[in-house]
């Protein structure tokens, strides 16, 4: 049986990596520090054999014992919010995370994938992004400890690569949303939901005249398999090119949700990119990959599973106490 290592296994996209996995028939090693994860994310896999979890920071050195096929780098916050509070913490794992987890892919002879982003492109020049763009971020701004730690990752990526010829893969993801994003985690989907379910007003930043163009989960999910098993070691765009101004996007979840609350607006968040879309030429080409479910189908499943979380978890206001953290 292969073993793959997923890190940040208890957050949004890397427990739905595990369950992808565990579905292909592979052993899952998870690993979470569980700063912004949670456990619950990945609690009906505990009883499976093929499945074993380490309570773990990968800015610290990581061993795994025995074989290792695969390791895919998803641990790190990922809301501009989390990283405004955990700042070190966010460069860390994007930097010596991933040195501790390409040499382990080195000992390991493993094929290793890590988790970029479209902020790497910053707030975009170019529209829509291809990956040959090289980005425009503020490396001192709020964002920057996200933006430059996921640069640095992408370039020691390919660093061993080139020098340990260990096998690499490095996809840049763009707003992916779907069941079990952090409902207060501050990102526009589970934002918008959340007041939308707890009767609040949607609070739009800016004149909600900026764009993003948001990928359903799974499609998200199935470009990174396919990404996985390719021989492309350069740097693949996954995510829904079908771009929406803000402002539209709450309407549209007022309409979805049925509220009657209305849209307040507020003061848009220092460096917030202006604009986002993949150009995704490249994983048509290359993987055979484009996504299959829109928005309207995608924000039915979310809605879902958002009403089905408790009351206490809907009016949850903090997820946790970072101080503690190193
Ligand atoms: N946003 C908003 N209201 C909110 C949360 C976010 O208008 O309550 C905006 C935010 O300013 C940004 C967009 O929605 O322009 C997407 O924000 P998110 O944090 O989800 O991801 P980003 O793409 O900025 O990393």
């Amino acid at each position: 049986m292969k073993k793959i290592l997923i890190t940040g296994a208890a957050g949004f996209l890397g427990s739905h990596l595990c369950d992808r996995f565990i579905k292909e028939g592979y052993h899952v090693i998870a690993m979470d520090n569980l700063i912004t994860g949670d456990l619950k994310n990945i609690e009906h896999l505990f009883k499976l054999k093929n499945f074993e979890f380490y309570n773990h920071d990968v800015s610290k050195f990581v061993h795994v014992p025995g074989d290792l096929d695969y390791i895919l780098h998803f641990a790190s916050p990922a809301s501009p919010i989390d990283y405004l509070k955990i700042p070190i913490q966010t460069l860390k794992v994007g930097s010596l995370g991933t040195h501790n987890l390409l040499g382990l892919a080195k000992e390991k002879n493993a094929r290793i994938l890590i988790a970029s982003t479209s902020e790497v492109y910053g707030d975009p020049l170019v529209h829509p992004q291809t990956e040959d763009y090289y980005g425009n971020v503020n490396t001192i701004g709020p964002r920057g400890v996200y933006d430059e730690a996921k640069r640095f990752q992408e370039s020691i990526t390919m660093a061993y690569h080139t020098y340990h010829k260990v096998e690499t893969r490095i996809v840049r993801i763009f707003n992916t949303y779907g069941p079990r994003m952090r409902l207060n985690d501050g990102r526009v989907v589970p934002a918008f939901i959340g007041q939308a379910l707890r009767g609040e007003d949607l609070t739009v930043f800016g004149d909600g005249s900026q764009t993003r163009s948001f990928c359903y989960v799974d499609d998200l999910i199935e470009g990174i398999y396919r990404l996985l098993f390719s021989d492309y070691v350069f740097p693949v765009n996954i995510g829904n090119p079908n771009e929406i101004t803000i402002k539209d996007f709450a309407e549209e979840i007022i309409r979805l949700t049925g509220t009657d609350q209305k849209v307040i607006y507020k003061p848009l968040p220092v460096n917030d990119p202006l604009q986002r879309q993949p150009d995704i030429s490249r994983a048509k080409e290359i993987l055979g990959w484009e996504p299959k479910i829109d928005r309207s189908e995608g924000m039915k499943r979310t809605l879902e599973y958002f009403k089905s979380l408790s009351e206490e978890e809907l009016y949850r206001s903090e997820h946790k106490d970072f101080s503690s953290y190193s």
